[in-house]
């Protein structure tokens, strides 16, 4: 029962620090600029640009630049 509740807690946190590193994000597929079979994404907010193989968007952002304040 501990093993379970212990899995349980992982996941959340893991849940929860995976959400606070992509939060800042927000990526946009470019279907024009895929190359070799890669998926082209670029974060609108810092400007990063990332190519996965799976098509979906990366899980995190690679420059911790907060987003301009409103
Ligand atoms: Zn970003």
């Amino acid at each position: 029962m501990v093993i379970v509740v212990g899995l349980i807690i992982a996941f959340v946190l893991m849940l929860l620090l995976s959400n606070r590193k992509t939060r800042q994000c927000k990526w946009r597929a470019d279907r024009s600029r895929d190359r070799d079979g890669q998926s082209y994404h670029r974060c609108v907010v810092c400007g990063e640009i990332c190519f996965t193989n799976d098509g979906k968007p990366p899980k995190i952002c690679r420059t911790e630049v907060p987003p301009p304040s409103l």
